[in-house]
């Protein structure tokens, strides 16, 4: 049988003085994408990395814009307050059917002119046969594989963590996936020094605990494994990108552009807007404070996408810092951020498993798709995979 948890956010630094019983375990540093959990789903359910299943953040441009139809009204898109920007994203959601994770998010601070630029890179939650076309996903496998399995928590029925302390561990599954998605809200929204963070993580020790008891009692041939897609930086300095364009006399909103927490995307007309565009981002590069991705980066992270619609410019702030006014809010009650360089100490995840973990530097997410499903008594037959069996 085997148990596996995923933690989103759960990072490596904070197991052993807060979590009792994972500490007892074997444990091994893991290394995130240089993205968001959005890229770091999609690359752990497919073993393959971002450039090939071409996930890499939430919105990418595209002419399947489920906010087309803000064009289509006259003058709407100068309507630019956020209760008209609320009922619009209210509407997609009604005229669009999209079952992802992430679903079809409001893009608070974006002007509406720009809305209809962008679409969702997932239209699908990652079990669904359609994920990715014909990519194959450890769900699908699992699916034609004949295990029985259980998925508890991924269709956000109810609080994640409730739905796993409500579940027994029966003797009729091989495998159980639990998915965990409250710890990266906390540690958002309180920092991982708090009370709330700390309370979080006994809970999830006490049932995993709980969970690997009843299984023990069950049979000894167990294999658990917990872990986690990125940890998290502590936010020091909050920043405000169209400053750097008003000292150049410009506005950012003149721009196509994405501003995330720690990425800020562009889509330039031509030559000049870029050149435009890069003079205001070399006032912080300059201050040290971030860097344009060059091919070195995307070689590096394996981001060498075969167009354009993830961003002509793509600009990485560094932490402690994080942009506000971005397309997910204001960004004012912040306490901590992910989407760093993956190298970064407190931006390392976590494997643990009660088995022996092989001798690797750090674990990769391509290596949880081979892992897992080898643990679950799968034999895989695709050479095409990456990743390391990290559990024989
Ligand atoms: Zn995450």
């Amino acid at each position: 049988m085997e148990l596996l948890y995923f933690v989103d956010g759960l990072k490596y630094n904070l197991i052993d003085d807060n979590m009792p019983f994972l500490a007892t375990l074997n444990k091994k540093r893991l290394k995130s994408e240089f993205g968001y959990s959005c890229a770091c789903h999609a690359t752990m359910y497919t073993g393959r990395y971002p450039e090939e299943h071409n996930t890499w953040f939430v919105w990418k441009r595209g002419n399947n814009s489920p906010y087309k139809f803000v064009n289509m009204i006259p003058l709407l898109k100068y309507v630019n307050i956020i209760p008209m920007k609320v009922v619009l994203s209210r509407v997609a959601r009604k005229l669009n059917k999209n079952t992802s994770f992430a679903g079809i998010p409001m893009l608070v601070n974006l002007p509406l002119k720009y809305w209809g630029e962008f679409e969702p890179c997932e239209d699908v939650l990652w079990t669904d046969d359609k994920y990715l076309g014909n990519i194959e996903t450890i769900f699908k496998i699992m699916k034609k594989s004949g295990l029985k399995y259980q998925l508890v928590g991924l269709d956000k029925k109810s609080g994640f963590i409730e739905e796993a302390q409500e579940t027994a561990i029966e003797s009729n599954k091989n495998f159980y996936y639990f998915f965990i998605g409250e710890l990266d809200d906390y540690l958002h929204k309180y920092g991982d020094k708090s009370d709330e963070v700390k309370g979080l993580l006994k809970r999830i020790d006490n049932m995993i605990k709980r969970h690997y008891e009843q299984a023990r009692k069950i049979t000894p041939d167990l294999t658990l494994i917990c872990y986690s897609d990125h940890g998290h930086i502590n936010v020091t300095e909050k920043i405000d990108i169209n400053e750097y364009f008003e000292q150049k006399n410009r506005n950012v909103n003149v721009y196509l552009n994405l501003i995330e927490s720690t990425f800020a995307r562009f889509w330039v007309k031509n030559g000049q807007e870029r050149k435009d565009v890069l003079e205001c981002l070399n006032l912080l590069e300059d201050k040290g404070w971030g860097f344009v991705l060059t091919k070195e980066h995307f070689d590096k992270y394996h981001l060498n996408f075969d167009n354009n619609e993830h961003g002509d410019i793509i600009f990485h702030l560094n932490s402690p810092r994080i942009f506000i006014n971005t397309i997910w809010g204001f960004g004012m009650t912040i306490k901590s951020m992910h989407g760093y360089v993956p190298e970064l100490d407190e931006h390392v995840g976590v494997f643990l498993s009660n088995e022996e973990i092989k001798d690797v530097a750090s674990v990769r997410l391509v290596d949880i798709l081979p892992t897992v499903l080898k643990a679950a008594g799968y034999k895989n037959e695709d050479g095409s995979l990456v990743g390391t069996v990290l559990i024989e």
